[in-house]
């Protein structure tokens, strides 16, 4: 029966490392979070965001644009709130309207108040390998690289429950299946920074019915579809560690994208959903945000 990897135990560790950070500051970092339109998808992240922020000392904006904010102007409000020196961290909530395109959006953002680790100049340092898995860094002033590095929440989140499982990941057979910008494809490089063999699954390798062939090579599985259910349990290589990103609400349940009871069967270390990889997320979007404002002291 597979051990489970909770994210809970982790982002507390993470929040008490930054507690002590934020106090050593000079001010206490600023984090604007933007929202176009009304997302009620988005509320239990929002709230979140807002506790999190208040027990760690962060002060925590929330911009509510309206829904038919055009993408020049979410643009000419992100460019004003770089400018702000009060503010150190701006994050822009999705879903947007259909009129936003979120990766243009975030070409705009400041590299270095980029919290979500979204702008090119961020996730290029992810794939010239400069990023670094390792405990927090000692946040001191300078350029966001090494282990200063900033990288998407979600991505940084699973290397983080992986570590937490004591996986050595070199020369390990990796499976990401999802290649969003958000979450599979910096994850692939992060694996790949770790030197797993790493194979990104997409939609086509299921429509060329490849995926289970994938899966049952995975020594390390991590799913990041949004599709109930698509991973058989039956599929879990033995002994595999699994980290399931997914999150699916199905009949008032929220449920992960791998069959949760068969799954633990077969893997070594399972992520529970909810209560895997969601509860570090936010953890690590405020780890971002004070190493932002540390870079800006
Ligand atoms: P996304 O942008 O919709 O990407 C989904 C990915 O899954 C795409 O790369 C897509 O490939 C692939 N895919 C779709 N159907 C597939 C299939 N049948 N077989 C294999 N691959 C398939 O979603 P996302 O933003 O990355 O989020 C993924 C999931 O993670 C969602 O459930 C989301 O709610 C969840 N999430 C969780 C957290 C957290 O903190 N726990 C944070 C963010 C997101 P194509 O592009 O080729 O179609």
């Amino acid at each position: 029966m597979a051990k489970l990897l909770e994210g809970k135990i982790i982002a507390q560790k993470i929040k008490d490392e930054l507690k002590s950070l934020v106090r050593e500051l000079k001010t206490s970092p600023v984090l604007a979070s933007i929202m176009v339109g009304e997302n009620p998808g988005a509320s239990a992240y929002l709230k979140s965001q807002s506790s999190v922020a208040q027990e760690l000392g962060i002060s925590y904006q929330l911009h509510r644009l309206p829904c038919e904010t055009s993408q020049q102007e979410l643009i000419d409000f992100i460019l004003k709130l770089n400018n702000d020196p009060a503010v150190n961290g701006i994050m822009v909530q999705i879903p947007l309207p259909p009129q936003i395109d979120y990766l243009k959006v975030c070409e705009f953002i400041l590299p270095v108040k980029d919290v979500e680790g979204m702008h090119p100049a961020n996730m290029g340092r992810i794939v010239f390998g400069r990023a670094s898995s390792e405990k927090i860094s000692p946040c001191v002033p300078g350029p966001l690289s090494g282990k200063n590095r900033i990288c998407p929440c979600t991505a940084e989140a699973v290397m983080e429950l992986l570590s937490a499982s004591g996986t050595d990941l070199y020369g390990k057979e990796a499976v990401v299946i999802g290649h969003s910008e958000i979450i599979g494809k910096p994850l692939a490089m992060l694996l790949l920074e770790k030197s797993a063999t790493v194979t990104v699954c997409h939609i086509a390798t299921s429509e060329a019915g490849k995926l289970k062939e994938h899966i049952g090579a995975a020594e390390v599985l991590v799913v990041a579809v949004g599709k109930a259910g698509l991973i058989p349990g039956e599929w879990i290589r033995e002994g595999a560690v699994v980290v399931d990103v997914g999150i699916n609400c199905v009949d008032g349940k929220i449920l992960g994208d791998v069959e949760f009871a068969a799954a633990s069967k077969r893997a070594s270390f399972i992520t529970p959903v909810p209560g895997g990889v969601g509860p570090l997320t936010v953890a690590i979007l405020m780890r971002n945000l004070v190493r932002a404002s540390c870079a800006q002291q």
